[in-house]
């Protein structure tokens, strides 16, 4: 049976890990991270993921401003917002919560961010960084695999890791991180997307399998070689009348015959998804100690 690759369990060492070194930093009269998170509108769903992060803050002692703007914010006004905080000497870490409005460039706002404070890691200068192997800000999802990795101890080296999906936010950043020289790293990597050819085949010859591309239980065991690693990206809410909430959570992987196949994997839920808020406490706590820009 597989190995479970504990995402719950593993993003509370490391909320528990910072909160100790807040407690460290605190102790010795230096300076508290701060991160701004700036919600443009009302959307549910971001609101939740906002109050998620802000919460996540308070958890590890961290101080948080969470600057909330109308929906109808022009551009200009939005890009003056972010300058603001890039000026502000107190906040060390700034995110814009995605999406943002139609009329809104995201390329604009992304780019505007300072790259010392950009703990997303979403500015062309950070992930230019991470394509050269430099010290940077690692965005949330794919450190939280990275860590994953290692935390679990998955030998890396020399493997052949198959990534579906080639987003900006998942696939894209893990082809590279995989190839790096370095652990994680070092495996042979094929990125996959929507216009793959024999994508069941190529998917069948991986030692590391790397889900994201967004459709519910799409990973069969036949397309998963015996004794693989698999790592599902994928988040999807099915109604389930069973759940006191009505709904539950299923990946991009199908678990239950996939699992017995594999020699490790990450369930859904309580596989990627939690690392993702402890990976941004890791990148402000970074940026605070002024551990990437010094
Ligand atoms: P996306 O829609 O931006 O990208 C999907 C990618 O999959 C595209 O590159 C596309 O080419 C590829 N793709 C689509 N259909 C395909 C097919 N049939 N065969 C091969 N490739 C195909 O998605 P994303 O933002 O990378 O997210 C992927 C999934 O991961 C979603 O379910 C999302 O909700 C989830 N997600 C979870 C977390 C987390 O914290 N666990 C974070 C980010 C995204």
């Amino acid at each position: 049976m597989a190995i479970l690759i504990d995402g719950k369990k593993t993003s509370e060492q490391i909320k528990s890990e910072i909160a100790s070194r807040v407690g460290e930093i605190k102790a010795s009269g230096g300076k508290i991270p701060h991160l701004a998170a700036v919600l443009v509108g009302d959307d549910g769903a971001s609101q939740t993921y906002v109050g998620a992060k802000v919460k996540a803050c308070e958890q590890v002692g961290f101080r948080s401003t969470l600057v909330r703007l109308d929906a109808g914010i022009t551009e200009e006004a939005l890009l003056h917002e972010v300058q603001r905080i890039n000026d502000d000497p107190d906040i060390d870490g700034l995110i814009a919560q995605l999406p943002l409005p139609k009329h809104i460039s995201v390329e604009k706002v992304t780019a505007k961010i300072k790259p010392e404070k950009d703990v997303d890691g979403f500015t062309p200068a950070n992930v230019g960084r991470m394509a050269l192997n430099w010290p940077t800000y690692v965005s949330a999802t794919p450190y939280g695999i990275l860590e994953l990795l290692k935390r679990h101890e998955i030998e890396t080296s020399g493997k052949h890791c198959v990534v579906i999906g080639r987003s900006h936010i998942v696939g894209s950043p893990m082809s590279i991180l995989m190839a790096r020289n370095d652990y994680p790293g070092n495996c042979t990597v094929t990125i996959t997307h929507s216009r793959t050819k024999n994508l069941d085949e190529i998917a069948r010859s991986a030692d590391i399998l790397i889900v994201a591309l967004g459709r519910p239980e799409f990973v069969t065991a036949d397309m998963v070689k015996e004794g693989a690693v698999v790592i599902d990206v994928g988040i999807h809410r099915i109604a389930d009348e069973s759940k006191k909430s009505g709904f539950r959570l299923i990946g991009d992987v199908k678990y239950d015959e996939v699992a017995p196949k594999a020699s490790a994997i990450t369930p859904v839920p309580g596989g990627v998804g939690p690392m993702t808020i402890a990976s941004l406490l890791y990148n402000t706590l970074l940026a605070a100690e002024r551990k990437i820009y010094p």
